[in-house]
């Protein structure tokens, strides 16, 4: 019996999504960071310089384009920086959208995507019991869903951040994606390793509720546990139905690295104060992951800062040390 062709995005889905939002989402910088550099140059990539302040705006704007734009409206369940940007990417479009999410999400990712513009339903307490609420929207009013990672058009989008890596830095050798539910990790993956198959590529979560991290270990998607986390961006699971990003984390990440709360602190204070960067904790995870030496700069280095959509008051006491 011959085994179904994995479902991957590829190489030409992430031309074609960088054609459509050209324009629409930010080119953004890869600043060589001095402070992390050493015998092989590290670059931030900062993603915290969309508009919506993260890099999930690139996915969102493709599925908005390549699902048509307007129709009855646009639905997703998030934990704030996808519903930020599919609010952005319908209304830019002139579209409808209804942000569902749950009561762990914090109150300044709730104004944001409000202010945006978004009808906000708040549902249980995990990504799973807000989906409940997306998939009856679906059944009963029509609406389009656009997830946040397990749809090839997210992956695609997101995949267009790997294209302006490979253009700014053609030797790059190695990719610190931080990861969540692996839309991030695949796209930037499929279009990093189809012209640079070498690089490596490497996956960071938080220790506290690594969703990909335990399904790739069991070979299988599995639930794990939702937990308050300074990386909140990067919590909930990667569905038990995963169709594309499971597959594709598995077939292209060269590893996963998983961080304490104590590092990722770490990782935010050093983008402040070495990088002039407000970066939230699911941004900071390739920055705290060089700098515990978890990760290495074996050649030369691009960190994924995926996003910078942080609680000030939080920031504020992280800057200060003070964790509890
Ligand atoms: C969503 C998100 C991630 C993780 O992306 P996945 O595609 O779910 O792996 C990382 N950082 C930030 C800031 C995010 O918003």
């Amino acid at each position: 019996m011959n085994a179904p062709l994995p479902p991957m995005v590829g190489l030409d889905a992430i031309r074609a999504a960088e054609a459509r939002i050209v324009g629409r989402v930010a080119r953004t910088p890869m600043a060589r960071s001095p402070a992390l550099s050493g015998a092989f140059p590290v670059f931030l990539k900062l993603e915290t310089r969309q508009p919506t302040g993260s890099f999930k705006l690139r996915g969102a704007t493709n599925a908005v384009l390549a699902l048509g734009g307007q129709g009855p409206g646009f639905v997703t369940a998030s934990t704030g920086n996808h519903g930020r940007a599919l609010a952005h990417a319908a209304r830019a479009e002139g579209g409808r959208a209804v942000i569902c999410m749950s009561s762990l999400v914090p109150s300044n990712k709730v104004e944001a995507v409000r202010a945006l513009g978004a009808e906000i339903h708040i549902v249980g307490r995990s990504q799973d019991e807000a989906q409940i609420e997306v998939d009856r929207l679906v059944r009963e009013e029509g609406l389009v869903e656009v997830p946040p990672f397990d749809h090839a058009a997210v992956i695609a989008g997101q995949g267009t951040l790997g294209l302006e890596i490979l253009a700014d830095l053609p030797e790059v050798a190695q990719v610190l994606v931080p990861l969540s539910g692996g839309g991030l990790a695949a796209g930037v993956a499929a279009a990093v390793k189809a012209m640079r198959p070498r690089a490596r590529l490497v996956g960071v979560s938080m220790a506290r509720g690594a969703a990909m991290q335990a399904s790739l270990a069991a070979g299988r998607p599995v639930p794990v546990e939702e937990v308050a986390t300074l990386a909140d961006s990067l919590g909930g699971g990667i569905g038990l139905a995963n169709r594309h990003t499971f597959a594709m984390c598995r077939a292209l990440l060269d590893d996963v690295l998983l961080l304490t709360e104590e590092e990722i602190a770490a990782g935010i204070r050093h983008a402040f104060t070495a990088e002039n960067e407000v970066v939230e904790g699911a941004g900071a995870v390739g920055i705290a992951a060089l700098l515990s030496g978890k990760a290495k700069a074996e050649g030369p280095t691009v960190l994924v800062v995926s996003g910078r959509n942080i609680d000030e008051g939080l920031h504020r006491r992280i800057l200060r040390g003070d964790m509890a």
